[in-house]
Order: structure tokens, then C-alpha cells, then sequence
């Protein structure tokens, strides 16, 4: 997409979304945002959780990386973007939800279980993709059997997982949830079958999200996927 398709694309939006949302974005702008949730989710140009999710301005607060992955808490963090947005979100905006959104086809999960081995000559992806290390120890027994799209899958889920986990080792994260004030959830979006899935914590199993035609609670397909590890 070139810069003058993405000016056209904000002429479209200026005269539609903005337009039709003057007044929410005035008030954004004199009240300050005050989203309820976070979501972290990959950099990848096909899994934009405001896209996907519909939400309008000030409704999700965001944080995208390579893999969506989070490291684990350390007292020495230094400059650590994901780190910052995660303490902005839970101690100031106080979001009631933090949501990791994993994707099909991840690059960055492919390049964690191919040891980045296809991007030899990349130097900040290795490291990074190697913070995501001990997912590989929640994928399933039988993975090297797996086909490639199981594999792919089952690592894509392992990472969301994985990066739960090291949400929970925030102290002021485990306080929020702790205090019933904070959730976690861990999600999957598929856009080559448009299927969203979910960690259903009571059973420890990914199941698949059901949306129905009209607006109402959502329901849920049986499970279909294992939990991995
Ligand atoms: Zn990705």
C-alpha cells in the first residue's frame, strides 16, 4: 500500500468514521481515554485487533509486537515498551481485561520453533523471538509428529499461553487479578477461516468462539483443540 492509498484511506475515514464519531472524539479528547481493556497482539498486517474487533476510538488499548509475546517481569527493566504499556494500562487505566490475541500463520512463531534458522542474517529478531523460549515446553508431546499446519497452530496457542504466564508475573498484575479487579485471556484469530478461539481456563482447553448473528452473549462451539502441553 503506498503513502497516497493510505492518504486516500484517511480522507475515507475523515469523511465517514470521523465524521459520523465527532462527538466521541471531542469528548476523547476533553475526558481522556479511558478503555477497559488491553490488548496485546502481533505486529502481523492481517490480525489488527481494532479491525477485527470492531472497536471504536477509545474503546481498546493496545500494545502489538513480534508474536505477540511478553517477557517475564524483571525489578531491572530498563526500556522495555511492552513492560511500560502493561503497567500504564493496569495501574492508571485500570483495565478490567488484558487480552493476548495469538493469530494463524504467525512469522514470528515459526521463526521461534525454526530457531529464526530461515532469517539468518536478522539481528534483533532472534532475541526477541527467543523471550518466547519456554513456550516451547507447553507445546504438545506429539508436535514433532504434528503436520506443519498443526505445528504452526499448536505454537501459535503455546506462545499466547506463555505469555499469560509472564503477565502473571507482574507483581501489581497478580495484585489486580487477585483483588477480582483484573482478568486474563488468552485468544487466537484464524483470518484464513475467520475463527476466533478462546482458553476456556475452567476446562484448560482452547475452545472456538461463537458469534451469533445479532448482538448478545457470546457462545461457544464444543472444544475442539486440545490444550497444549
Ligand atoms: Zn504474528
Amino acid at each position: 500500500m503506498s503513502t497516497e492509498k493510505l492518504i486516500e484511506g484517511f480522507r475515507n475515514f475523515r469523511e465517514t468514521t470521523f465524521e459520523k464519531n465527532r462527538e466521541k472524539y471531542r469528548e476523547l479528547a476533553t475526558k481522556g481515554q479511558q478503555p477497559k481493556v488491553l490488548i496485546i497482539g502481533c505486529s502481523d498486517s492481517r490480525a489488527s485487533p481494532s479491525l477485527v474487533l470492531g472497536a471504536l476510538p477509545g474503546e481498546i488499548f493496545q500494545a502489538r509486537n513480534i508474536a505477540n509475546i511478553v517477557p517475564a517481569y524483571t525489578t531491572n527493566p530498563g526500556p522495555r515498551s511492552i513492560g511500560a504499556v502493561v503497567e500504564f494500562a493496569v495501574k492508571i487505566l485500570k483495565v478490567k481485561d488484558i487480552i493476548v490475541k495469538g493469530h494463524a500463520r504467525c512469522g514470528g512463531v515459526e521463526a521461534l520453533v525454526n530457531h529464526a534458522s530461515e532469517l539468518p542474517t536478522t539481528e534483533y529478531l532472534k532475541p526477541w523471538v527467543e523471550v518466547a523460549a519456554p513456550a516451547r515446553n507447553k507445546f504438545p508431546a506429539n508436535f514433532a509428529e504434528l503436520p506443519p499446519d498443526e505445528q504452526r497452530l499448536q505454537a501459535e496457542l503455546a506462545v499466547v499461553l506463555n505469555s499469560i504466564a509472564n503477565l502473571k508475573t507482574y507483581p501489581w498484575v497478580d495484585a489486580a487479578m487477585s483483588a477480582g479487579e483484573l482478568t486474563l485471556h488468552g485468544w487466537h484469530f484464524d483470518f484464513a477461516t475467520g475463527t476466533l478461539l478462546r482458553f476456556d481456563e475452567t476446562v484448560k482447553k482452547w475452545v472456538e468462539v461463537e458469534v451469533p448473528p445479532e448482538n448478545g452473549a457470546e457462545t461457544e462451539a464444543p472444544a475442539s483443540q486440545s490444550a497444549p502441553g
